[in-house]
């Protein structure tokens, strides 16, 4: 790989279901850095159709069981996987012993050891690992990191971060705990964190977490169907969550000595909506997933490390273990994250 600007890394996505259809395939289209070279999927008509779609040569297509031999080809740089959660573990180690830099799906993964394995992995491997935070490449994200981290309207005292959604049909992967980890903690409640983290510009020292009670437990009788926390920062700073499966809720709000600004939808694709005490924020609307995959992929071809590394998400899949610690046995469970300071983005 070279400094060359002008030339454009292969990406190869690993499960091509909701989000690699409806937004990756997309962003790979406005995308200056990569583009999309090939897929792998475990489905012959989904590969044809996607090979029939986006023009893809019949040598970057490839199934489950032939994934491997993607260590031969030169035109794919970086794996994208866009698996289930309990399955990124597997094609990120396997994508990193083909050689190939690798960027995984939040939640990085259901347990903290299969996190460390995936990094130590990447590490031996020689290649990169990144997480698919998009809302760090997006500008009302950003303005959140930089009004709070700068102290623009005085102290934060106080960050509500929720997120929630009705999530559909009951015969779904997300339902289920073995395949994804949990529920909307493991899928929603990422955001919440991240929000809370990146907007205080501090880490949680401890969380006191409680289940939702449920409305439907047919439906939730396997993960959770909403959850509540509190995480707490030093100097008293609160950070006031909840995520759902059942409740529509997209908020990103810090209150300050001065004023208050906030995200409301914070975490959604597109539409994203900013206001403070002072006024509303004004930004461009980009597709978060280009410039993700476009700023990695300048990364790779730099030899420079992600913002949002795999050490990030090993890191939110700690704080999400904690919160489940918490919640299960009703006490407050202290973290202990100070090894992730060098992390926290500004
Ligand atoms: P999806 O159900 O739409 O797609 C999952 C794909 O995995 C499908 O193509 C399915 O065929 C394949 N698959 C292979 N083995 C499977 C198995 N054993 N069980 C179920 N499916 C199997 O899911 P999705 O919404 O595309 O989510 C995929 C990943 O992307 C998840 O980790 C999710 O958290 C993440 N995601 C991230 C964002 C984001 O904004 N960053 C948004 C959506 C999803």
């Amino acid at each position: 790989m070279d400094n060359n600007s002008d030339k454009k890394l292969g990406i190869g996505l690993v499960g091509l279901g909701t989000y690699s259809s409806g937004e990756l395939a997309p962003a790979l289209k406005e995308t200056s850095h990569c583009y999309l070279a090939g897929v792998v999927s475990g489905a012959r008509e989904k590969r044809e159709q996607w090979k029939q779609e986006h023009n893809l040569k019949d040598d970057n297509v490839y199934s489950y069981e032939n994934f491997d031999s993607i260590r031969d080809n030169p035109e794919i740089d970086i794996v994208y996987v866009v698996l289930p959660n309990s399955m990124h573990k597997e094609f990120v180690i396997r994508a990193a012993n083909a050689g190939k830099h690798v960027i995984c799906e939040k939640p990085m993964a259901t347990t903290i050891s299969d996190c460390q394995q995936m990094m130590e992995t990447c590490q031996n491997a020689g290649v990169m690992l990144s997480v698919g935070y998009r809302l760090h490449f997006d500008p009302f994200n950003q303005e959140m990191m930089r009004l709070g981290q700068n102290d623009k309207l005085g102290k934060i005292n106080k960050v509500i971060a929720k997120n929630g959604m009705d999530v559909g049909n009951k015969d779904q992967w997300r339902l289920n705990k073995e395949k994804a980890g949990g529920g909307p903690l493991m899928d929603l409640g990422v955001y919440c964190i991240q929000g809370a983290i990146y907007t205080t510009g501090s880490l949680p020292i401890a969380v006191n977490a409680k289940f939702s009670k449920k409305t439907d437990p047919e439906k939730f009788k396997d993960v959770e169907e909403g959850i509540e926390w509190e995480m707490d920062f030093v100097e008293g700073v609160v950070a006031q969550c909840e995520c759902s499966y059942s409740k529509e809720l997209n908020v990103l709000r810090a209150e300050t000595q001065h004023g208050w600004f906030e995200l409301q939808p914070a975490y959604e694709y597109r539409g994203l909506v900013g206001n403070t005490s002072e006024g509303p924020m004004e930004f461009p609307h980009y597709r978060q997933q280009a410039r993700q995959m476009d700023e990695f992929a300048q990364c790779v071809m730099q030899r420079k490390e992600s913002r949002v590394p795999g050490e990030m998400g090993m890191r939110d899949v700690e704080i999400l273990m904690a919160i489940y610690q918490s919640a299960t046995s009703g006490q407050r469970v202290e973290l202990h994250l100070e090894r992730y300071e060098h992390m926290i983005e500004s």
